[in-house]
């Protein structure tokens, strides 16, 4: 295994020159750590560009796993695995945020990996996430770290209540938080969490949610896509808009400038979300951050001439990152695993025939086998040459899905 990382460019077509291995003539292989929707992306994107592709993920039926080249079906820490993913790869990048910060370090001793363990590890402790934001000179929401009783009891500001008590770490999707009114809720709430370290966020009045998305090469250039609008449920993400008029140009100017400046405080490469909350009074205030492209970001795939995953490529490789530029305006509906059950809670295949009939439709599905409520199984965007247009047939789309119209 080469022990030095290569400050070239690992440019398409190129091979591999390992003649220690059986890697040698071989397409160069970019690797990603994590068999997700988000990793099976990425592996189009690689492979579109001919790059063969290595995925880790212990699940055999890993949506990214079952498409790439190779799937190497071990933990995340596991050191013959990791060895293993640094010996066939030209370079590795991560899909999911909780990827355990050591083992990226430990694959950095090998091979390039983007994003960096250290910014990983910032994003995977919403403590460490907003100070770093706070270094930044990007608000958020006022809070307060909760690891000891007696913060609970004594030190809390008495402003942040009602609020949102959140684990530090391993949420997603609205899990690992609870809305607490009082100091009694408070109380049992973190007694239900366990006791672990968490933060508690003032909750705040909301207008809108939105989040943009940047990516960094190691060079220090830098490029982003537009700024997405998005509606939550019970959480999750459900719908991101994406076309002129969709937001105030003031606040998207604010959001780029803030995520841009999130990224450089961290050196970052690689592609990095960031999401915000705008307040009743027109104010905006940083939620969190995420390691990788993000859900967020999936209208790029058709409504932009790069997706963020091309991007995700593009910073991984060292190649020349050019400004995306959108071409369609854009709505994406979150395709959870209730579209998979009917009224009467039966499953059902979703009637894909007649979203198929609308024009400007556009089917992704992550090849889950089974259908959960609230899990991720693909997603649906929608371009058009108008908003109006757009609009009608996502709104369309939905009444056929059974989606809450928005
Ligand atoms: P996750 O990591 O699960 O995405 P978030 O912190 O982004 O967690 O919270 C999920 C959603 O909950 C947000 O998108 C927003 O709708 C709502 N939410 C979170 N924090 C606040 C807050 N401080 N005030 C109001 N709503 C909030
Ligand atoms: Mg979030």
């Amino acid at each position: 295994m080469s022990g030095t990382v290569s400050p070239m460019s690992l440019l398409p077509g190129g091979v591999a020159t390992d003649t220690s291995s059986n890697l040698a003539n071989e397409p160069l292989t970019l690797g990603v750590m994590g068999g997700g929707q988000l990793g099976r992306m990425f592996v189009h994107a690689a492979q579109a560009m001919g790059y063969f592709t290595a995925v880790l993920d212990p699940d055999a039926n890993s949506p990214a796993g079952r498409v790439s080249h190779r799937h190497i079906q071990t933990d995340y820490t596991d050191s013959a695995g990791l060895q293993q993913l640094a010996q066939c790869s030209a370079a590795i990048t991560t899909e999911f945020e909780n990827v355990p910060a050591p083992a990226l370090r430990e694959l950095a001793q090998f091979k390039p990996v983007s994003p960096g363990a250290d910014a990983v590890a910032i994003a995977q402790d919403r403590a460490a996430e907003k100070a770093h934001f706070d270094k930044c000179g990007v608000p958020c929401a006022p809070y307060a770290v909760i690891e000891t009783p007696a913060q609970l009891d004594t030190a809390l500001p008495a402003n942040l209540l009602p609020g949102i008590l959140k684990t530090t770490r391993m949420g997603y999707d609205g899990k690992g938080q609870v809305r607490v009114k009082d100091a009694e809720a408070l109380r049992a709430a973190w007694q239900d969490l366990k006791q672990v370290p968490c933060v508690l966020e003032k909750m705040l009045p909301l207008t809108l949610e939105c989040s943009v998305i940047v990516a960094r090469g190691r060079d220090g250039q830098m490029v982003n896509f537009p700024v997405q609008r998005n509606l939550h449920r019970d959480g999750i993400l459900a719908v991101t808009e994406v076309y002129e008029g969709h937001l105030p140009s003031d606040l998207q100017a604010q959001a780029v400038a803030a995520a841009r400046a999130i990224a450089v405080g961290v050196n970052y490469v690689g592609v990095l979300c960031v999401e915000f909350f705008v307040l009743q009074d027109g104010s905006m205030v940083v939620n969190e951050m995420a390691p990788r492209p993000h859900n967020s970001g999936h209208y790029t795939l058709d409504a932009c001439d790069q997706s963020q995953f091309d991007l995700q490529v593009r910073t991984l490789a060292g190649l020349p990152l050019t400004q995306p530029r959108q071409h369609s305006p854009a709505i994406m509906l979150n395709l959870l695993g209730d579209v998979w059950f009917n009224d009467q809670g039966v499953m059902r295949l979703p009637d894909w025939a007649a979203v198929l009939a609308l024009p400007g439709t556009h089917l992704h599905l992550y090849g889950k086998t089974e259908a959960r409520k609230a899990r991720k199984m693909g997603h649906l965007n929608i371009t058009g040459t108008t908003v109006a247009e757009v609009k009608k047939t996502a709104l369309q789309a939905a009444a056929i899905l059974g989606i809450e119209a928005f």
